[in-house]
């Protein structure tokens, strides 16, 4: 895998003069957090249709084993980038990318390769639980009998260490069989991310995955994908910056569909080395 620094940057676009300086203070000051990266997005435009360029030559470094959060008012083109990574826009005609997201070790482009390889490596949980109509068991494997594995202690054993791992075991163990729609709005979420953790994915791509929860299973969730982290490489869009403040290790910033500023979530939060982002962040806009 690379081992990098991982340096704050801000959009070139975008830059003012004053800006220029602040970023080049923030630069050193990151420069000594040494990172793994897992994957890179590097120079990706993207065209809904053909028409709608959505993303801007954006470029973004992903921590191997880290949370990096997308946030950004809405419409600026957080889902398009996070879907990018699991190449979904290619489910719809006439969408068009231009770039590379790099998945290491390897640098494998995404964007190069076969989507049906690429979500075979790169999981996604959706905003709104959305459990196959199966039992809980039966959704926990669902990635792995895809994927040919049909020994039963195996399957076991992975469902067990998924349920763990998305820290819903004791509250489905003595049920597994049972339908998973008999579960809560959180525990079906939380269910979700073990079926997408079972396969072990490179990258797990979790698109708002408490907005549709209450506070407690939000809470359940936070606490999950705090620990959750120390396997997996996490991308996460939240519009919830208090989230994001909470769970990531690095922050970007998104603004009509440029990337305008990466950070360790810290210094994101606390000197923004942008003015358009201090503004989101201080509730001055968006
Ligand atoms: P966010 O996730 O930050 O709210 P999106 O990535 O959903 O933003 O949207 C980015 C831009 O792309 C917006 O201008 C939105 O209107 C546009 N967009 C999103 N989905 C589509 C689509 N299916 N077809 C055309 N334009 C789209």
């Amino acid at each position: 895998m690379t081992t990098q620094t991982l340096s704050t940057f801000s959009s070139q676009s975008a830059a003012t003069e004053q800006d220029s300086v602040k970023r080049t203070a923030a630069i050193s000051s990151a420069s000594s957090v040494k990172e793994t990266l897992r994957a890179e997005v590097k120079n990706l435009n993207f065209w809904y249709g053909g028409k709608v360029h959505a993303l801007h030559n954006v470029n973004l470094p992903i921590a191997d084993k880290k949370i990096t959060a997308l946030i950004g008012p809405s419409g600026c083109g957080k889902s398009t980038l996070l879907r990018s990574f699991n190449r979904m826009h290619d489910l719809y005609p006439g969408n068009r990318y231009e770039g590379e997201i790099l998945l290491h070790p390897g640098a494998h482009n995404l964007i190069d390769m076969d989507p049906g390889l690429v979500r075979l490596t790169v999981g996604m949980v959706f905003q709104k639980p959305n459990p196959f109509p199966k039992s809980i068991y039966e959704n926990v494997v669902a990635g792995l009998r895809i994927r040919g594995v049909s020994n039963k202690a195996e399957l076991d054993a992975r469902a067990e260490e998924s349920l763990r791992g998305a820290a819903i075991w004791d509250e489905v163990k003595d049920r597994l069989h049972t339908s998973a729609y008999g579960l809560s709005g959180g525990q079906q979420q939380r269910l979700c991310i073990a079926r997408a953790l079972a396969p072990k994915p490179d990258l797990l791509l979790l698109d708002e995955p408490t907005s549709a929860l209450d506070p407690i299973a939000t809470a359940k969730i936070e606490d999950l994908l705090s620990d959750l982290h120390k396997e997996t490489t996490v991308v996460m869009v939240t519009h919830n910056m208090q989230q994001a403040a909470r769970i990531s290790h690095y922050t970007a910033y998104m603004h009509m569909g440029e990337m305008v500023e990466f950070a360790p979530t810290d210094t994101l939060f606390t000197s923004p080395a942008k003015v358009k982002t201090r503004d989101y962040i201080t509730g001055r806009f968006g």
